[in-house]
């Protein structure tokens, strides 16, 4: 079992993680990295370690950074594990839009070859188990925190969890596509595992994972907080938002535009539960 770590003290701006499981029977690959480019590195990377074909990748979501580089995998035989609930923010304005401004990002050389490869063969919205060449992994659907398409890798033998981006290296994980609350359900559900070792979708692997838990929940219960006073006392959102640092037009996922934009999707989340239109949990 292999962890293939991108970027780390970046926040969500680095490279992603990925990691690879060999079985006596294939490959599970999870997640593909950003582009064709780099998920060629990461098949190279898989191909210094053995030659066994790759059977199966798994997606821990649908943003461009954990599947943009997908269709090589599939071209190399995979097929796809994915949550069906595919929609994200950043592919608001259409695929095609999508992609444009991906490869402003990317640039055009590592996006070459580039194809959607990211609807799943094996739809996951619950919980799953994959038994491969003596390996099992339970491929679980942990609520909307971070994104629709959530999911979870864990492999219960080894006790160790690959989370996607519901964890990230800096404890502030994006919830603008899916919500706190279901975050807070996400976060419960890694602290049920007690896993030894918690991969998260950004970032160096923490020595402790349920410090990192523990961290991403402060964090976000205090934004909860904080976001239900002001709807309390009848702050508007601006002002509710004005104590934190401006966010970076050009930089989405930087770590003030994270806090900023969190803050007011949790302001909205709130301000619909204090007029009891709460959202039901997944
Ligand atoms: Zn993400």
């Amino acid at each position: 079992m292999y962890a293939v770590l991108g970027d780390t003290g970046r926040g969500s701006e680095g490279r992603p993680n990925a990691g690879f499981i060999v079985t006596g029977a294939g490959v599970v690959v999870i997640d593909a990295l950003a582009s064709p480019r780099q998920g060629e590195a990461l098949l190279r990377t898989i191909r210094r370690v053995t030659r066994q074909p790759v059977r199966w990748l798994v997606l821990t979501h649908h943003h461009p950074d954990h599947h943009f580089g997908a269709i090589v995998f599939r071209k190399a035989g995979a097929r796809v594990i994915a949550h069906p609930d595919t929609r994200v923010l950043a592919a608001e304005a259409g695929p095609d839009a999508l992609v444009a401004d991906w490869v402003r990002v990317m640039g055009v050389e590592a996006m070459r070859g580039f194809e959607f490869a990211n609807v799943p063969d094996r739809p996951v919205t619950g919980s799953d188990t994959l038994r491969l060449g003596g390996r099992t992994l339970v491929i679980t659907h942990p609520g909307a925190g971070h994104s629709a398409g959530d999911l979870m890798v864990w492999l219960p033998k080894e006790r160790v969890l690959f989370a996607g981006d519901l964890l990230i290296e800096d404890g502030v994980t994006m919830v603008v596509d899916g919500s706190a609350r279901a975050l807070q359900h996400g976060l419960a559900v890694i602290d049920s595992l007690a896993p030894r070792i918690a991969v998260p979708g950004h970032g160096a692997i923490p020595a402790r994972p349920t410090e990192l838990v523990a961290r991403t929940r402060a964090y976000i219960t205090g934004l909860q907080a904080d976001m239900r006073a002001a709807v309390e006392k009848g702050v508007p959102m601006l002002r509710a938002l004005a104590t934190l640092p401006p966010p970076d037009e050009t930089r989405p996922v930087s770590l003030n535009s994270r806090r900023r934009r969190n803050a007011a999707r949790v302001y909205v989340e709130e301000e619909r539960a204090y007029m009891g239109l709460e959202d039901s949990l997944p």
